[in-house]
């Protein structure tokens, strides 16, 4: 069986050897968030486009301020957004606002809180207590960028910092990809609608919300196709429909039970697979192939387990059909508040929480009752990593930690 790490790896190589679809489309900036670029983000000029004054304070040269103590006269004052239309000369200066262009023949800007003003004889004269350098608290016209430069390259995922990019040159209206459609199937006998009444031993179908929710997150259309119940013809009707879709996730039915029929279903339609169990509790039934080009994901239904098999493998996967480099995983360390002996052979993802105590980040394990367990994972935000390699941990120790899209 595949590590996870093997597994992810797997699930890479294999989805970008897969095409693609390659349509884009431009977009509103204020709906792209999360979307990828399909053309790059240019600057349409020099940024900064003026010399910028990084602090409010005054614009002089630094050639009249080698020493400290210096006393400089003030002609004038910039705003934001405004020019100066005087000449600065020697022994003048000019207060600057941040934000707004130093003027020529200026070179430095000196912090208000380094100077003191000096109202003698009706002149206002500015002393400053310190020396300066040429060039300090400016920064020069295109030091950030140059106009023409690429600033965002096709794949770059736009989030709060791109679009505000985006929007600074200009760009309201991004090429971007058009986002993979996502089918989602449930399957289980014991499964019903959340919106309908539940009998006393069924289920509500919990898997198609999160897995929609976790689709869209990543940048993917989830197309919801509803719970089929465990029965061969049935399953097969709704597989076969999902896969007009870019690739297609199905939860439930692919354990060792009697009635657990989506492997089978999708051997008959020709499935290559690649994997059909990973070395993780929870998780460990996760079925991945492809068939006629389209990536699919049998993920175990118990709700943590569909969950957290989602993030590790078809994550990835959807920002290789959304047209961007896979994420990777954002572990993290934290110290361990307690001490962990779990069971070999697999890697434990148990749900945990995370919190800073004394300066210091600390992981704590949440009691649960196995992967059927919504209720604990929502105390939680995040999943702590314990490896086959080291399956018994000290409190204290520092041990990884995958935060919660979302939580964290
Ligand atoms: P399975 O993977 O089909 O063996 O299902 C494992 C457990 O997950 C069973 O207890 C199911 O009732 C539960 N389960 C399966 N699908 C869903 C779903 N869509 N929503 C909530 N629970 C589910
Ligand atoms: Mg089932």
């Amino acid at each position: 069986m595949l590590s996870f790490t093997d597994a992810r790896r797997k699930v890479i190589e294999v989805v970008r050897g897969l095409s693609r679809n390659p349509v884009s489309q431009s977009v509103a900036l204020n709906a792209a968030l999360g979307r990828i670029l399909a053309e790059p983000v240019i600057a349409d000029r020099d940024y900064p486009p003026f010399d910028r004054a990084t602090r409010d304070g005054y614009a002089a040269r630094a050639a009249d301020l080698k020493e400290p103590g210096a006393s400089l006269a003030l002609v004038g004052e910039i705003r934001a957004g405004q020019g100066y239309a005087g000449k600065v000369g020697p022994g003048q200066c000019v207060q600057i606002m941040t934000g707004a262009a130093v003027p020529e023949r200026t070179d430095a800007v000196v912090m208000i809180e380094h100077t003191r003003i000096e109202d003698s004889s009706g002149q206002t004269r500015i002393i400053f207590e310190r020396e300066a350098q040429a060039g300090q608290n400016i920064v020069p016209r295109g030091k950030e960028a140059r106009a023409g430069q690429t600033l965002l390259e096709v794949g770059a995922r736009l989030g709060y910092v791109e679009l505000s990019l985006a929007a600074q040159v200009g760009c309201t209206r991004p090429e971007v990809w058009v986002r993979p459609r996502v089918a989602i199937l449930s399957t289980g006998d014991e499964i019903v609608d959340a919106d309908k009444a539940a009998g006393p031993l069924q289920v509500r179908n919990g898997n198609s919300f999160s897995l929609a929710a976790q689709v869209e997150s990543a940048g993917g259309e989830p197309v919801l196709q509803g719970n089929a119940p465990d029965i061969a013809k049935e399953l097969l009707g709704k597989i076969k429909q999902g896969l007009n879709c870019n690739a297609l996730i199905i939860s439930g039915g692919v354990s060792a039970g009697k009635y657990d029929l989506v492997e089978q279903v999708l051997a008959d339609l020709g499935t290559q697979f690649f994997f059909d169990g990973v070395a993780i509790r929870p998780g460990r039934p996760a079925v991945f192939g492809q068939c006629g080009g389209v990536p699919i994901f049998g993920l175990p239904g118990n709700p943590v387990s569909t969950m957290i098999t989602f993030e590790l493998f078809v994550l990835p996967a959807l920002d290789i059909l959304c047209g961007s480099a896979p994420r990777p995983l954002p572990l993290l360390r934290a110290k361990l508040g307690s001490p962990l002996r779990e069971k070999p052979d697999l890697a434990h993802f148990l749900p945990a929480r995370l919190e800073w105590t004394a300066g210091e980040p600390v992981v704590n394990p949440v009691r649960w009752q196995g992967s059927g367990d919504v209720v604990a994972l929502a105390s939680t935000n995040c999943f702590l990593v314990v490896r086959e390699e080291k399956l018994n941990w000290e409190s204290g120790e520092w041990i990884d930690v995958l935060p919660r899209r979302g939580a964290l």
